[in-house]
């Protein structure tokens, strides 16, 4: 076919077209803004193949979508509305949404993720503590428990094919006072209890030993070596990453705003048009009730709370080795110390109930409370600057335990109040899911797993790893502070989940993550970015 039919006296050889074509495809120029840029391309290749005045016809065709590109971006988001037909949809990309999102597309089905926000762990998931809990304190017998220990073990199994880091810090939950001390044989008990049968009590002594630089008055301590850290956005892209490679599809900026049932399944609209499904998994997070209701009584009831933390500079991490817990009251679990993957150390978090089910502010007196409470348990801290603060929302809900309801008349799982230790239950949870599916519902689609499974190899981002710049043809380090290069930049881009937004550049490679906050590489930063991101980064004089 001659795609140029509306130029007279033309010939087009079929060979320069599908070489166009298939550059283009292998170019991959990503489905993004969109079929548009897979266009230009085509234009350009093809004209670059072709005789000489085509190039010319051809070199004004992509300058004219390029311009219609930049000129018209929600026309072209219109243009590219969702309109599709899918096994199942998972609502929300949080830690839970990516976990069920892989599971579902790894059995066989037909699987689309839709996301509210700008990019994946655009709620609660973007910020926790990142700790991979064994579970040692979780309530007996509980949901929550079997969740937790299936995806602390499947992220063991899983996590070196996905190149996904692991620093073994262990955790001393530390009594302060005698009354914490009487508390510590029942830590104990329920930890073994609860399967973890490594955990000990310890001596005063053995505290300051693997912890000499803590505060004068420590009276024991609970040891507990299964309790990990890990990089809590690479683990779930690498789920995501994973389901996109078996077709699983994704929309970002797409939020749910309406569901209907009728008898070829659900219909769920959403900021980008309409997608029908079989089944739906709601996993979203602080909007969990919400789109319940959006067609019955939701079973629960969200009830945000609060979690607000410092970051604290690079040379604090070498105070501390284990986890620092408190011993927990009936209402907190307490402020923690703890170092990161990325290298730092983090103090926090609060437990605030509020309303907003986005808004987590962080507040000066509330952050100032905790640095005193931190320096009450090392008093090194007050040498150290604080590099970043955050906060995090948890799905709280009325009830202490995870809300995980189906309905199998309705073709319909709700993963809800999944509070505190959804980066550890993620696996664990979407294996439930999954069972539940099994167990409860009719077959609403064939489950034909891949015949072979492929894994991502994600990014390595950890700071007790070897990274990218410390290798050759890295094209130079662009983020001195957190020591990210161009070749990581573009790789992101390059992604099977290339990041929309200025966050999601952030979380895949810590650019701009690190002390001076991105004064010093956001100008590069932004022409590396080019027109990828939503939000261009604006960086230029002030007139
Ligand atoms: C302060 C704090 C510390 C924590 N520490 C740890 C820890 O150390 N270890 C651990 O294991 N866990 C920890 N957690 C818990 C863990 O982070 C949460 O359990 C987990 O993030 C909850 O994930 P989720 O996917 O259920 O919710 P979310 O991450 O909130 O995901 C829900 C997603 O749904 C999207 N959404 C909402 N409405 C819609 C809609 N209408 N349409 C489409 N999308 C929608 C949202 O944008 C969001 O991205 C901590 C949490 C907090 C807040």
């Amino acid at each position: 076919m001659n795609p140029f039919f509306i130029i007279p006296h033309h010939k087009t050889d079929k060979t320069t077209f599908l070489m166009a074509a298939y550059i283009t495809v292998v170019f991959r120029v990503k489905i993004n803004l969109l079929i548009i840029r897979q266009l230009i391309s085509f234009f350009v290749f093809y004209g670059f193949f072709s005789s000489v005045d085509l190039c010319g016809f051809s070199v004004v065709i992509a300058v004219l979508v390029w311009f219609y590109c930049h000129m018209f971006r929600g026309e072209i988001t219109r243009m590219t509305q969702l309109n599709e037909n899918v096994d199942v949809v998972v609502i929300g990309g949080g830690v839970v949404g990516c976990a069920v999102f892989r599971r579902f597309t790894l059995m066989g089905a037909k699987t689309l993720l839709l996301e509210r926000g700008g990019d994946i762990l655009s709620g609660a998931s973007k910020a926790n503590s990142a700790i991979l809990h064994t579970g040692f304190d979780a309530p007996t017998g509980s949901l929550e428990l079997q969740c937790m220990q299936a995806g602390y073990e499947e992220y063991l199994a899983i996590r070196e094919k996905m190149n996904l880091p692991l620093l073994q810090t262990t955790a001393i939950v530390v009594a302060w006072n005698e009354e914490q001390l009487a508390a510590l044989p029942g830590i104990v008990k329920q930890a073994h209890e609860n399967g973890v049968t490594d955990v000990e009590q310890i001596s005063a002594a053995d505290v300051y030993l693997r912890e000499p630089k803590l505060a004068e008055g420590v009276l024991g301590g609970v040891f507990v070596p299964g309790e990990y850290v890990i990089d809590p956005w690479s683990a779930p892209l690498a789920y995501v990453t994973q389901a996109v490679m078996h077709g699983g599809k994704y929309r970002f900026n797409c939020e749910v705003t309406n569901a209907t049932q009728d008898e070829q399944g659900w219909l769920l609209n959403t900021r980008q048009g309409s997608v029908r499904t079989r089944l739906v998994i709601n996993c979203a997070g602080n909007h969990g009730d919400l789109i319940d209701g959006l067609w019955r009584t939701p079973d629960y009831e969200i009830r945000p709370r609060k979690g607000q933390f410092l970051v604290y500079d690079k040379a604090a991490a070498a105070d501390i080795n284990a986890i620092i817990l408190p011993v927990p009251t009936a209402t907190t679990k307490g402020v923690l110390l703890c170092r990161t993957i990325f290298g730092n150390m983090i103090l926090g978090p609060t437990a605030e109930e509020q309303t907003d089910r986005d808004r987590a502010d962080v507040d000066e007196a509330v952050l100032k409370g905790l640095i005193e409470k931190g320096s009450q348990m090392l008093p090194t801290l007050g040498q150290y600057t604080v590099t970043a603060t955050y906060a995090g929302l948890r799905p709280a809900t009325e009830k202490k335990e995870y809300r995980i309801y189906h309905y199998p008349q309705d073709n319909w799982v709700s993963v809800g109040g999944i509070r505190s230790t959804g980066l550890t239950a993620a696996l664990g949870i979407a294996a439930h899911v999954e069972d539940l599916y099994r167990n409860h519902f009719s077959e609403l689609f064939s489950a034909q797993p891949p015949a072979e499974v492929q894994w991502p190899v994600m990014p390595m981002l950890s700071d007790y790893q070897p990274r990218d710049y410390a290798c050759s043809g890295n094209g130079g380090i662009i983020c001195h502070c957190e020591l990210v290069t161009r070749r990581e930049l573009e790789a992101a881009f390059h992604s099977a989940v290339p990041p929309e937004c200025i966050g999601g550049l952030r979380r895949r490679t810590r650019v701009m993550m690190g002390r001076c906050n991105g004064f010093f590489c956001s100008n590069q930063v932004a022409e590396i970015a080019g027109d990828r991101l939503d939000n261009t980064l604006v960086v230029g004089r002030v007139e």
